[in-house]
Formats: C-alpha cells, structure tokens, sequence
C-alpha cells in the first residue's frame, strides 16, 4: 500500500506540473469502500485518517469497529432521506448532496444532534442514467435554496464521470462540473472545492481542475465488487 500511495503521489505531482498547477492543490480522499477494516488501519500507519464510503451502514460499522480512531467519515454515496439521523451521528461531511427533501432531512436531525455538516453538491455529468445527481444547469438556484438550511455548509461540487475509456468523454464530464463550480462561484456562492477523478481517471480530473481525488482500488488493491 505504501508503494501504491507513492505512486499515487507522484502522478498528482506530474499531472499537475503539466498543467502548471501546484500539487499542494489537490487532495486525495482515500475510499476504503468494502476493504476490511485491517485495510483501514494499513492506510492510517501510513497517515491517512480521513475515508470515503458510499454506504451509511458500512460507515457505522467502521465507528463501532474502531471506536478509539479519530478516523473522519466521509460520505460518497447515494444517501436516502431516511438515513439522515445516521448521517448526522456519524458522518463528518456528506459529498452527495442533490436534492432538497434530503437537505431538510438533515438540516432536523443535525439541529437535534447540536452540530453542522459539511457538504458538495454532487451533480450529475454522466451518461449512465443509474448515475444521481443535480442537473449542472441547476445549481445556482439549489445553492440558493440551500440558505434556508443553516447546518449545512457547502463547501463545493462533486461528480463522477461516465465509465468509458473515452477520454474526450471523461474530460467533458469533468468540465462540465468545472463550468458549473465557476459560474456558482461568480454568482458570490464559495464552493471552492472541486471533487472528481477516481482510480481510472484521476490523471484527466487534475487537468480538468480537480482539488480532490477520490481514490480506491488504485490505493487499497482490486474490489470484486462495487
Ligand atoms: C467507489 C467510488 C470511488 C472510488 O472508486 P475507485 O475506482 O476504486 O477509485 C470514488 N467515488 C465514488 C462516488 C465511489 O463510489
């Protein structure tokens, strides 16, 4: 795993200088999604105390596992309504924030539970209709509607390109994304934070502007399953 986080390492740094941006820019969440907890804890020997899961179940199984790591959970995937009081207990920030029955949601269980969250927006670029997420064209008036829910901070966008080996497709994803981000932005909304690129496609997110990656298999090994 150290050898794959260095790896993982020196690509940001190439991937940005040849873009002329600084690695320092760019971040990297690592998904630890359906790796075993033992996983987890290689990954915090080498630094990293911060992990992306895309089930809210897996994410309370992780704190009750490991209840003395100060590891923060943060959440990817799809979350339903329903879950918001899990979300409020154990998750520090939501990145699939898309639809504003789930802001209100959260906005009363966070109220109950005495804290704010932080949250992207995901949006959604892809091709796949399985893909969620707020149309791009949208987002300023949800940003807008967003105020009326105080606990919840935002703090940028995140999406997921289409699966293909088509890079051209891939980079229209990202940048689509990155249009929304900055016309949100000039509109006076601080969502600073850019989430995209995962394990097969990180390298083009980075050029398309990414200031997170999202990043599993290519740190934690093969996944047989999504
Ligand atoms: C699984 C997942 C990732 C990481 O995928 P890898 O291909 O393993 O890097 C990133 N983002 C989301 C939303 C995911 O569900």
């Amino acid at each position: 795993m150290q050898q794959r986080l260095a790896a993982i390492r020196r690509n940001i740094e190439q991937a940005c200088q040849k873009v002329g941006r600084d690695a320092s820019e760019v971040t990297l969440l690592p998904v630890s999604k359906t790796f075993e907890d033992s996983k987890v804890l290689e990954a915090a020997a080498l630094g990293l105390t911060r992990f992306g899961e895309n089930r809210l179940p897996d994410i309370r199984k992780r704190c009750e596992h490991m209840p003395d790591q100060q590891f923060e959970w943060v959440m990817i995937g799809h979350a339903q309504s329903n879950k918001a009081r899990d979300v409020a207990r154990y998750v520090s920030e939501l990145q699939s924030l898309d639809r504003e029955s789930l802001a209100e949601a959260l906005e009363k269980r966070l109220e109950l539970e005495e804290r704010t969250l932080d949250v992207l927006i995901q949006l959604k670029t892809a091709a796949e209709e399985s893909k969620t997420g707020l149309e791009p064209a949208d987002l300023v008036a949800f940003l807008q509607k967003l105020k009326a829910y105080p606990h919840l901070h935002v703090k940028g966008v995140m999406t997921m390109a289409t699966q293909t080996d088509d890079e051209a497709e891939i980079r229209r994803c990202f940048s689509a994304a990155r249009s929304a981000q900055q016309h949100a932005l000039e509109a006076g909304y601080p969502v600073h934070r850019l989430s995209m690129g995962m394990s097969q496609d990180y390298v083009l997110a980075i050029e398309e502007g990414s200031t997170e990656l999202r990043i599993g298999s290519a740190l934690f090994g093969h996944r047989d399953y999504v």
